[in-house]
This record gives structure tokens, C-alpha cells and sequence, in this order.
């Protein structure tokens, strides 16, 4: 085995470390279930055959001495039936007629009916046992199973279904014990403010009842909000790492691609196990499968409800002694039913973003750690071409590096086997278009850049805390500004120059790239509704004066002042707009250089600072 298999293999260990063991042990489980359930089927399949063969033994022994049912009748009207044996249940009975030696069998098709008959001609001296129990027990159970036999083999196909679902346990307990490598914050790269925040939840696992006593209250649902690959896992085993407790995860679908009323049973399941293990850690993985809007409607989705009730029932159960965490991964906040995001639930939210460049160089580095590398190889130079790339895509592409440098027989990774791996990756992903492309870049950066210089030499304007061109939810880049001291009222000016401050990502893309973009249209929607609002509810237009104008409660409110109030309305936001833009775009053309230098800055580290921000400014 040369340097780079063992390489290889050193991953592979490493990363089965975490997973698989756990999993194995539940497939055979799972094989053992499924076998057992074969067995069942054969079983019954084999006993059912052995008691036709009996049943039909029985009745073919009898076809001799077979009385019809009719000539039964018959006979029984005119008195020649001296004696009837009948069993509970059964519809064979005995028949000894008069005269006649042997006894005969008859089959009755309804016994109810028979019985009353009968009844009737005990009066004129015919002889009627009815017996409980069978004389012959083997042809009772067998006529039994038979009739029982197809259900028995819905049931058990039934159960196997079910095995083959893993209804059994599926809660997957990660038990973090001294054999197994932990996972601890030292492995999550970047997400810094991320795991500062959940260092709280750390010590109260330790130590739960130092903070109960003072009764300090700790979050006992956290929601972490990202896209897949972020490390939404990778932190929450990190904490169960850290405070050495177990981890128990679970996957959201695989609540509900149950049978109905199974889900909730699972979510009870669940957190049984978690109660008898706890402190510990409970992982949901994508909970929008179980925990989206409800309404009230068809099958799937009230089944979906009851898992999310018996969710909320054990959220709410847990007492002040218990300390189990819930953390829960979802890639679609928009989709939660808000019940989950109440106090005492998952009222802590934190969002995971894709990583920046110094993240994702970060990342690098901890996936490159069993890696050897050429020399002119820099995990800068990779974080630099990977611009939205999330840190599972990141260690993907480490990974097809290293097997790429074994195929191609060199001693270490080299440059060219990162590239091709980079292309496998990125093809695999500019389907789905998630890849930034150099041009959205630059306009990303000219746009927020704008923001950034034109809000600086703004009075009222708060200072900018960072600027990024990675992309956070909807926007492809934002421009973050300090947060003053609480404020109770905002002046005119303040408003006129918020709109500027707003205008100015359009009007630095217009005036540095001479074209416009579908980027600014937050922008251009919110200093709208301000203008609008310094109009209409402010009062802040002298040509329309201090009236205030609610279209939401009161769509008529307009009509009812008449079409010289509203065209006037129309003209006044209009030319706030307009006097923003203009004065956007003089603050652009007056300070180019600094609109060139904070753009390429971000085109080059992709976020910048306060203090670097500031700096360029000095
Ligand atoms: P999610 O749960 O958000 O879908 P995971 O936690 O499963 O993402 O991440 C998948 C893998 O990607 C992790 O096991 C890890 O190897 C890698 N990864 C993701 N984010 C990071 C990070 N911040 N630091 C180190 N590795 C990361
Ligand atoms: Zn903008």
C-alpha cells in the first residue's frame, strides 16, 4: 500500500467512524427481522396446507354416510331423523335417521336457522345435542385456521412490510464514548458566532442542575436554518461532543413515510429513548417534512399534524429536570408551522450560511489534515475558485481530489488533480446553478459597494458593519450596517437619506458597469414604501399635507379624497424617489475611487469589516 491508499483509506476509516457502525448494527437487526418474518409466512403457509389436507380428509372420510341438506329437511318434517349432533360453530353436523345403522353427516348452511328448526321437532322426540366442543379437535382447528388462513397471511406480510420500514428503531444513538471519535467544536470550521452561541448549551449539559439552580433558563429547542451541506450536523454532534453526551438523530421524512398514526408513535419513540439516555442531544433532521404549516385537510397531511402534535407533546413535556436539547435542521424556514417556533419550543434560531472565503479556507484546511499536498499547491487559491461552495461540497471536492491523484498514480496531490476534481464538482452543480458566476460577482460587488460608500458620506446614516457578496437568503450579497442606540422617533432628513443609501447599489451599478440589474429590486421596493409612508402616514409632504392615508385597512380611503389627492400623492413619492436616485448617484461619481477600491476589495476577500471598511476611508 503506497502513501496515497493509505491516504485513502485513513478517510474512509474516519468518516465510517462516525456512521456506519451504528447503521450496521441496524441493518442486521433489520436482516434478523426480515428473516424472522419470512419464517412467519412460511410457517403459517405450510400449516395451513397440512390442515386442508386434514379438513378435506375429515369430509372426504364422510362422503358415504353425506346426507343433503335438503333430504335433512325432508326427513326431519316427516319424522324419520331420530337423532342430530351438532357442534357450536361448526356447520357439520351428525344425523342418525331411523331404522338406518349408520350415522350420517350432513352439512347445514346456516346453524342459527338449523338450530331453531331443530328446537321445533325436539317436542315430537327427536334426540339434539348440541355439543361445545368439537369431538374432533384437529378438524375444528384446521376448519378454523382455514377460514382464518388468508387474514393470518395479510397480517404477516403485513409485519414484514413493516420490518423491511424499520418501524422498529430507527432513532439512530450515537453514544459518545471514550472509543469513539468525538466530534468537537475544533472540527466545525468557521461559524465562530455559531458556536459561540451554542457553548451556553455545552455547559448546561455538563452541568444542568449549577443552572437550574439559579434558575437560568437555556433554550431547549434550537433550530438551525440552512442549506444542506453547511454543517447543520456537524455542530450539533459538535456540542454533543463537547458536553460528552449522547446523540441521538432522526430524520424528519422518516417520520413520515409511515403508515397512518405511526409518526407520532416514532416522535413518542424517540424521545423515550432520549429520556432514558438524556442529558443528551436530540437531532431532527429536516423538520419541515413533519413540522410544515398546518391545515386541515386530506390524509398525508393529518397525519403529518399528529406527528407535529406528539412533537410539541414531548417539547413541552420535558420538565426543568430533564435536559434533553432538540436541535432541528431545516432548509425551508418559510415552510415551519409557527406552533414550533414558540417560546419553550425551538425559540432560539440560528442561521447557517454558506462560508466565505477565510471559512471555506478554513474548511479546507481541517478536510486537507490526512492529505498531502504539492507544494505549489494553496488552500487559498481553492477558496478563492469556490465562491458559494458549502463545506460538505468543499470536503467533496478534497476528497475527489485525493482519489483522482491515486488514478493518476501521483505521490502527492497536485494542482491538476484538484482542478479536475473542482470541474467534476462544479458540473454536477452548475445544473442546479448554484455556482456564482465571476459577472454576477462584479455587479454583486459594484452593487453593494454603492450602498456602502454612498450610506458613508450620508450624516444620518448608521455606520456599515460588514459588506459580503455571499449570498444570504434571497439577496446575492448584503451590506450590513451598525444598529444605534434605540431610537424613538426618525427625523425627515433620516428618511430622505435612508433612500439614498438604498438607491445607491443601482446607482453604483449603473454609473461603474453601465447597465442595471434585477439585484436592486429589495431596494428599489423598500425606499418605495418609505417614500410612501413619509407621504401618506407621516405627513411629511407639504403639496399633500399632514393627512394620513391607510390603502391597507381601507382601500377606498383614496377614492374618498378624490383623484387630485391621489395624483398628488403619486407625484410627491415620485420625486422623493427621484431626488434620492440623483443625489445617489452625485455621491457615486464623487467618490469612484472609494466605490472601485471597496469593490474589488470584496471581489477579492469577498466580506469586508468595519475596520477594514474604515480604513479605506481614513
Ligand atoms: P447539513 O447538516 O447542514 O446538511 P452536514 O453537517 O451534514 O451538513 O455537513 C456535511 C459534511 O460537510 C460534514 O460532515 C463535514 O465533513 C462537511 N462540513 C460542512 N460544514 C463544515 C464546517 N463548517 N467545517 C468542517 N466541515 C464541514
Ligand atoms: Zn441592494
Amino acid at each position: 500500500m503506497n502513501h496515497k491508499e493509505r491516504m485513502l483509506k485513513k478517510e474512509g476509516n474516519r468518516i465510517s467512524m462516525e456512521n456506519n457502525k451504528p447503521e450496521e448494527k441496524n441493518n442486521k437487526e433489520k436482516n434478523n427481522k426480515i428473516l424472522l418474518g419470512i419464517l412467519a409466512i412460511v410457517l403459517l403457509v405450510a400449516i395451513g396446507i397440512v390442515g386442508y389436507f386434514v379438513f378435506f380428509y375429515e369430509n372426504q372420510g364422510a362422503e358415504d354416510n353425506k346426507l343433503a341438506y335438503t333430504d335433512l329437511i325432508k326427513q326431519l318434517a316427516d319424522g324419520e331423523i331420530e337423532k342430530i349432533e351438532m357442534t357450536v360453530g361448526s356447520t357439520t353436523v351428525k344425523v342418525k335417521q331411523k331404522n338406518v345403522e349408520e350415522e350420517k353427516t350432513a352439512i347445514i348452511p346456516s346453524t342459527q336457522a338449523f338450530i331453531e328448526l331443530v328446537q321445533e321437532k325436539v317436542a315430537d322426540g327427536i334426540e339434539f345435542n348440541l355439543n361445545q366442543k368439537s369431538q374432533n379437535v384437529l378438524v375444528s382447528i384446521s376448519e378454523t385456521f382455514f377460514t382464518l388462513l388468508p387474514t393470518l397471511m395479510i397480517v404477516a406480510l403485513f409485519i414484514l412490510v413493516f420490518k423491511m420500514q424499520g418501524l422498529g428503531e430507527k432513532g439512530k444513538v450515537y453514544d459518545q464514548d471514550a472509543s469513539k471519535e468525538k466530534v468537537k467544536f475544533d472540527d466545525v470550521a468557521g461559524l465562530d458566532e455559531e458556536k459561540q452561541e451554542m457553548i451556553e448549551i455545552v455547559q448546561f449539559l455538563k452541568e444542568p442542575k449549577k443552572f437550574n439552580e439559579m434558575g437560568a433558563k437555556v433554550p431547549r429547542g434550537v433550530l438551525l436554518y440552512g442549506k444542506p451541506g453547511t454543517g447543520k450536523t456537524l455542530i450539533a454532534k459538535a456540542i454533543a461532543g463537547e458536553a460528552d453526551v449522547p446523540f441521538i438523530s432522526m430524520s424528519g421524512s422518516e417520520f413520515i413515510e409511515m403508515f397512518a398514526g405511526l409518526g407520532a408513535s416514532r416522535v413518542r419513540k424517540l424521545f423515550e429513548k432520549a429520556r432514558k439516555v438524556a442529558p443528551c442531544i436530540v437531532f431532527i433532521d429536516e423538520i419541515d417534512a413533519i413540522g410544515s404549516r398546518r391545515s386541515s385537510g386530506n390524509g398525508a397531511e393529518s397525519e403529518n399534524n399528529q406527528t407535529l402534535n406528539q412533537l410539541l407533546v414531548e417539547m413541552d413535556g420535558f420538565d426543568t429536570e430533564e435536559t434533553i436539547i432538540v436541535l432541528a435542521a431545516t432548509n425551508r424556514p418559510e415552510m415551519l408551522d409557527k406552533a414550533l417556533l414558540r417560546p419553550g419550543r425551538f425559540d432560539r434560531q440560528i442561521t447557517i450560511n454558506v462560508p466565505d472565503l477565510k471559512g471555506r479556507e478554513e474548511i479546507l484546511k481541517i478536510h486537507s489534515k490526512d492529505k498531502k499536498f504539492a507544494e505549489n499547491v494553496t488552500l487559498k487559491s481553492i477558496a478563492e475558485d469556490t465562491a458559494g461552495f458549502t463545506g460538505a461540497e468543499l470536503s467533496n471536492i478534497l476528497n475527489e481530489a485525493a482519489i483522482l491523484a491515486t488514478i493518476n498514480e501521483h505521490e502527492v496531490i497536485q494542482q491538476e488533480d484538484i482542478e479536475e476534481a473542482l470541474k467534476k464538482v462544479t458540473v454536477g452543480l452548475q445544473k442546479t446553478s448554484r455556482v456564482i458566476s465571476d459577472k454576477d460577482k462584479k455587479l454583486t460587488a459594484y452593487h453593494e459597494a454603492g450602498h456602502a460608500v454612498v450610506s458613508q458620506y450620508l450624516e444620518t446614516q448608521e455606520p456599515v458593519k460588514e459588506i459580503s457578496i455571499i449570498p444570504r437568503g434571497m439577496a446575492g450579497g448584503y451590506t450590513m450596517y451598525k444598529t444605534n442606540e434605540d431610537k424613538n422617533y426618525i427625523s425627515k432628513t433620516e428618511m430622505e437619506e435612508r433612500l439614498i443609501a438604498l438607491l445607491g447599489g443601482r446607482a453604483a451599478e449603473k454609473i461603474a458597469l453601465n447597465d442595471i440589474s434585477t439585484g436592486a429590486s429589495n431596494d428599489i421596493e423598500v425606499a418605495t414604501k418609505i417614500a410612501k409612508d413619509m407621504v401618506t402616514v407621516y405627513g411629511m409632504s407639504d403639496v399633500v399635507g399632514t393627512i394620513s392615508i391607510n390603502t391597507e385597512k381601507d382601500p377606498y380611503e383614496l377614492q374618498l379624497l378624490g383623484e387630485k389627492y391621489t395624483d398628488a400623492i403619486g407625484a410627491e413619492v415620485k420625486i422623493l424617489l427621484d431626488n434620492a436616485y440623483k443625489e445617489a448617484q452625485k455621491l457615486i461619481l464623487e467618490h469612484m475611487d472609494k466605490l472601485h477600491e471597496v469593490a474589488e476589495k470584496l471581489l477579492k476577500q469577498e466580506t469586508i469589516d468595519e475596520e477594514e471598511f474604515e480604513k479605506i476611508f481614513e
